[in-house]
C-alpha cells in the first residue's frame, strides 16, 4: 500500500483507469472501461485508455464508479462541534438550542471546531463542494475563525455568512461585516453567499439586507417553507420586491403553495432539498414529488451534523425514499395504484452533482468533462461484496454505496484522499479542537442542562384497546399440545 501523504504528489497529472465513468455531461453519457485524466485543476480527457503525460500518477479504478465530487449546498457546518447531540429533536427543540441555549454560547474557536471536522467530513465523504451556512457569526471574529477552518482544509467551500443572534437589516449593515466581506472576496475555492430569513412581516424589513447583498455582489440564500417559521408571504415579499433571480437558494421549501412554487420557477431559482432534515425536524414534507410538476431545479443538502448525517449518500437515498412514498400516499389515497415511478436514481445523482453547481452558478463543477474543474470522486471497495457486481451504475451510487466506499477524491486536481485515507489530515488535532468545544460548552451549562437538552421528554404514546384478545388460543399455542414456535419442549 502506497503512503498517501507522500506518494500522490501534488502538481503531478493524475489518471484514473479502467473506471465506469458517469460524466454527467447533458447526455449523461456513462462509460465503461473509461480512463479520466487530470492535469493542474482541470479535466484532461475522458475515454477509453487515455495516453497520458510522462510522470502521471496511475490511479486504478476498475470495478469502481467514477462521478463529479458531490455538492452539499446548505450545511451548519459549526454544528457539527457538538456531532448527534440533537438525534431525537424537533424543529423546536433545535430552536431552543441553537437561539437561546447553546449556540449563544459558541466562541470563535467553537464555530472553528466545529467548521473543521465538518470540512474534513465532506472530503472523506466524497463532497468536493460544501456551502457552509453558517447563521452564528455573532462577531467578525466569529467569521474569521469560520474563514480559517474552511481554508485549513483543501476543499471547495461557500461561506454563507449569517447571524441568528441579530436581525438580517442590523448585521448586514454592520461595517465590521462589510470590511470582512470586502477583505475576502469570493474567489474559485471559497464562495460567499449571504444567509438570512425572511419572517413574512409585512413590512418587509429584511429588504435592507436584500439591497446589502445586491450591493455586495452576493447571492442569498434563505430557509424558505419551513413549517411554523417561514411561509407565502416571505416569498411573495421577496418576488415582489424584485429580490428573486437565478442565484437565490430556498432552503426546504417544504410548506408552500403552488403560488410560491411558480414564483420560484419563474425567476429560476434553486431549491435545497434536505430530505433527512424535513424527514425528522418537521420543515414539510421534502418537496421534491411537487416542484417536478413546476420545473424548479433542485440540489441536495444535509442541514446539520448536530442531528443527522453530512453524507450526501444518504441524500440521494432519502430523496429517493420520500419522493417514492409520497407518489404511493396519494395514490392510494385515490384508490390507485402506482406502477412507474417519477423519481429515478440518475436524478438524485444528477441533483447530488449537477444541481448544486448549477445553484451555486457554477457551470465547470459537477459534469466530468474535458475544460471543466477537477473535483472528481472514485467510488470503489474491493473488500466489500456490495462493490459488485456492477449494472446499474446510478442505481449502486444512489442505493448500495457509502462514504467507506469512497476510495480516491480530488478537489481542483489535488489528491485529497486516497486508499480511503485523508491525505494530509491531523485527525489528532481536530478531535482535540472538537472535545474542548464539548467540554466548554458542557461546563458553561451545566451537566443536566445538558443531558436534558440531549434527552427530550418522551411524550407517551396510549395503546389502544384491541378487541381481539385471544388468551386462550394464546395459552394454548404458546404452552399447549403444539408448542412454542421456539421448539420448546
Ligand atoms: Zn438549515
Amino acid at each position: 500500500m502506497t503512503n498517501p501523504d507522500t506518494d500522490v504528489a501534488a502538481g503531478r497529472p493524475v489518471v484514473l483507469r479502467g473506471g465506469t465513468v458517469l460524466t454527467m455531461d447533458d447526455a449523461h453519457t456513462v462509460l465503461t472501461d473509461a480512463d479520466v485524466l487530470v492535469d493542474g485543476d482541470r479535466i484532461a480527457a475522458v475515454g477509453p485508455r487515455l495516453e497520458v503525460p510522462e510522470g502521471t500518477v496511475e490511479i486504478d479504478a476498475t470495478g469502481g464508479i467514477v462521478m463529479p465530487g458531490m455538492i452539499d449546498t446548505h450545511r451548519h457546518m459549526w454544528q457539527t462541534a457538538m456531532r448527534a447531540y440533537g438525534a431525537d429533536w424537533t424543529l423546536t427543540q433545535y430552536f431552543v438550542w441553537n437561539y437561546l441555549e447553546h449556540g449563544r454560547k459558541f466562541r470563535p474557536e467553537d464555530i472553528g471546531a466545529g467548521n473543521l471536522v465538518s470540512a474534513w467530513e465532506s472530503l472523506e465523504a466524497g463532497v468536493t463542494t460544501t456551502v457552509d451556512w453558517s447563521h452564528n457569526l455573532q462577531t467578525t471574529d466569529h467569521a474569521e475563525a469560520a474563514l480559517d477552518a474552511l481554508r485549513a482544509v483543501p476543499g471547495r467551500f461557500v461561506l454563507a455568512y449569517g447571524n441568528i443572534q441579530a436581525a438580517p437589516w442590523v448585521w448586514t449593515a454592520d461595517p465590521a461585516v462589510r470590511s470582512f466581506l470586502a477583505a475576502n472576496p469570493p474567489g474559485d475555492m471559497l464562495g460567499f453567499q449571504i444567509a438570512f430569513d425572511v419572517t413574512g412581516d409585512p413590512a418587509f424589513p429584511e429588504k435592507a439586507a436584500f439591497e446589502a447583498a445586491r450591493e455586495l455582489g452576493l447571492p442569498v440564500t434563505t430557509h424558505a417553507g419551513v413549517w411554523g417559521a417561514t411561509n407565502d408571504d416571505g416569498i411573495r415579499l421577496m418576488h415582489e420586491n424584485g429580490f428573486m433571480t437565478p442565484q437565490s437558494i430556498y432552503v426546504h421549501a417544504a410548506t408552500l403553495s403552488a403560488d410560491s412554487y411558480q414564483r420560484i420557477a419563474a425567476t429560476g431559482g434553486t431549491i435545497s432539498v434536505a430530505t433527512e432534515s424535513e424527514q425528522s425536524a418537521g420543515q414539510g414534507y421534502p418537496p421534491t414529488w411537487q416542484v417536478r410538476r413546476h420545473d424548479i431545479a433542485v440540489a441536495l443538502s444535509m442541514d446539520t451534523s448536530v442531528w443527522w448525517s453530512g453524507d450526501l449518500f444518504s441524500a440521494m437515498r432519502t430523496t429517493l425514499g420520500a419522493d417514492r412514498a409520497r407518489e404511493h400516499l396519494e395514490a392510494h389515497m385515490k384508490g390507485e395504484t402506482v406502477t412507474h415511478h417519477a423519481l429515478r436514481a440518475e436524478h438524485v445523482v444528477d441533483w447530488a452533482t449537477r444541481g448544486g453547481a448549477r445553484a451555486l452558478g457554477r457551470d465547470d463543477l459537477g459534469r466530468l468533462e474535458p475544460g471543466c474543474k477537477a473535483d472528481v470522486v472514485l467510488i470503489k471497495n474491493d473488500a466489500s461484496p456490495v462493490s459488485f457486481p456492477l449494472v446499474n451504475p446510478y442505481g449502486h451510487v444512489a442505493f448500495q454505496a457509502q462514504r467507506g466506499d469512497v476510495h480516491t477524491v480530488l478537489v481542483n486536481g489535488r489528491v485529497v484522499k486516497h486508499e480511503h485515507r485523508l491525505v494530509g489530515a491531523d485527525l489528532g488535532a481536530v478531535r482535540r479542537t472538537a472535545e474542548a468545544t464539548v467540554d466548554y460548552l458542557r461546563s458553561e451549562l451545566g451537566d443536566e442542562a445538558w443531558a436534558a437538552g440531549m434527552n427530550p421528554d418522551l411524550p407517551t404514546t396510549e395503546v389502544l384497546d384491541n378487541p381481539y384478545q385471544y388468551t386462550e388460543f394464546k395459552s394454548e399455542s404458546t404452552h399447549g399440545a403444539r408448542g412454542s414456535i421456539f421448539g420448546e419442549g
